[in-house]
């Protein structure tokens, strides 16, 4: 789960849980959701169970339902499933890079060659040329020649021979053109067949593609996981390209193929124009498997408002003077996870001298996390209680000096003043917000 939203429940204690019980009706509908998007059955089920075993006893926000709640984790979870592993195209290391196309049939295969054409030209300031390695049917040359035409890309072509020979030699002709891309066009069948998965393996063993993308048309629903396994198994592609998202298709397919193959999808085609391409954004597939779009927006709305009461809670702290070496901690724990400190420190108004002259520097970090460790809860809480002996025990025990012990001291005290001198929370409150 994100973590975010994991700490936001921790905090939140003695609000309802999520129970078997107030989720049932929730799982229902989201299997339904799921099914009802062609994501595979199997993979529907397993992949509620799983999220389900793993939200069990979560807190919940007091602002929504345990279903609303259980709701959001199903989307993020979802979200980060089918973008886990977002990655570009590859690139080769000495142009050309080479790109092979396969799928079945009407899968939309040379379509999407020119888009892709046309993407990389246009996005990436390529010049690429497209292999015509469909060689059964005069047609199917035809079609990616006026595609291509009308994109202003050259294609290569020999008419109906060998396959193969048309893939290698479409890669020398690139290199004598100083062309730097070679999108190979394939041919496909209604099903998968061995001697089209043949003869797909072979053109990829004679031109060793960048990259080789399996192009799926999401409005075969089910049948898609077979097919997509099947040509992993045989070329081992490198991504998943999803084609015709623009019908009423949910595009469940996505779930279903990551979660057989464990490829990323790295392209949504969304029409017959070549611009209705787009890379692909988890999020809005997510979005459009689960189809609840308002429930999520509706716990983020009141994931919001808990960021905001907890920076509230910790202005309270400082402004009633109970902010503590405990809470400094923390807070020096949050802000190390945040990278680059001057970064941060631009972003609070007025304070970047305070806190330059406090010299809080990430390797200034180890020796005040060491210090505070070794004190004990009650010096934490008043730090006016350290004496001498106290400070030379805790500067034993943390293997630093009695004068680091007061250089802490005396920055903390300043960081306490600094935080009180902000009148309303504004930046530091969002600050602390993204501290999270
Ligand atoms: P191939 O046999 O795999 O090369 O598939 P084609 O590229 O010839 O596409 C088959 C049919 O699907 C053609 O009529 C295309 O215009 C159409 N097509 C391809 N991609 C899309 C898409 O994203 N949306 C829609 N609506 N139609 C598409
Ligand atoms: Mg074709």
């Amino acid at each position: 789960l994100s973590s975010k939203l994991d700490q936001a429940f921790q905090k939140l204690k003695g609000e309802a849980k999520i129970t078997d019980v107030n989720i049932a009706e929730t799982v229902r509908e989201i299997r339904r959701a799921l099914l009802d998007a062609d994501v595979n059955f199997e993979v529907a089920k397993q992949f509620t169970n799983d999220i389900k075993d793993r939200a069990m006893g979560e807190d919940v926000l007091t602002a929504v339902n345990p279903g609303q709640q259980f709701t959001k984790i199903v989307h993020d979870e979802l979200t980060k499933i089918l973008g886990q592993d977002r990655v570009g195209l590859s690139v080769a290391d000495t142009p050309p890079t080479v790109i092979l196309i396969a799928g079945l049939q009407g899968s939309g295969k040379t379509t999407f060659s020119a888009k892709l054409a046309r993407y990389l030209k246009q996005e990436n300031n390529r010049s690429p040329i497209l292999a015509a390695a469909d060689v059964y049917r005069p047609a199917a040359i035809n079609q990616l020649k006026t595609l291509a035409d009308s994109i202003d890309v050259p294609v290569y072509s020999i008419g109906q021979k060998d396959a193969v020979r048309v893939a290698k030699e479409a890669v020398s002709m690139a290199k004598s053109l100083a062309l730097d891309t070679v999108i190979i066009d394939t041919a496909g069948r209604m099903h998968v067949d061995k001697k089209m998965m043949k003869e797909v393996a072979d053109i990829k063993e004679a031109v060793q593609p960048n990259e080789t993308l399996f192009i799926v048309d999401s409005m075969t629903g089910q049948d898609a996981v077979n097919t997509a396994k099947e040509f992993n198994e045989t070329i081992n592609y490198d991504g998943v390209v999803l084609t015709k998202l623009d019908g009423d298709t949910r595009g469940g397919a996505a779930l279903s193929i990551k979660n057989v193959v464990q490829k990323p999808i790295k392209f949504v085609s969304t029409g017959e124009k070549l611009d209705a391409l787009s890379p692909f954004y988890p999020e809005r597939m997510s979005q459009r498997i689960l189809g609840m779009g308002d429930v999520v927006s509706l716990v983020e709305k009141a994931q919001k408002e808990f960021d905001e009461k907890e920076a509230q809670e910790l202005q309270k702290k400082i402004k009633s003077d109970s902010f503590d070496l405990e809470d400094f901690y923390e807070q020096l724990q949050q802000v190390k996870k945040m990278g680059d400190l001057s970064d941060l420190v631009g972003m609070i108004p007025g304070a970047g001298q305070a806190l330059q002259d406090a010299d809080i520097d990430d390797e200034s970090f180890k020796p005040i996390e060491a210090i505070i460790c070794s004190m004990t809860p009650e010096e934490k809480q008043n730090p006016d209680i350290l004496n001498a002996t106290r400070k030379r025990r805790i500067a034993k025990g943390s293997g630093t000096r009695v004068s680091d012990i007061n250089d802490l001291i005396k920055q903390f005290e300043q960081m306490k003043k600094m935080m009180k001198s902000f009148s309303g929370m504004g930046k530091m409150g969002k600050l602390m917000q993204g501290m999270k």
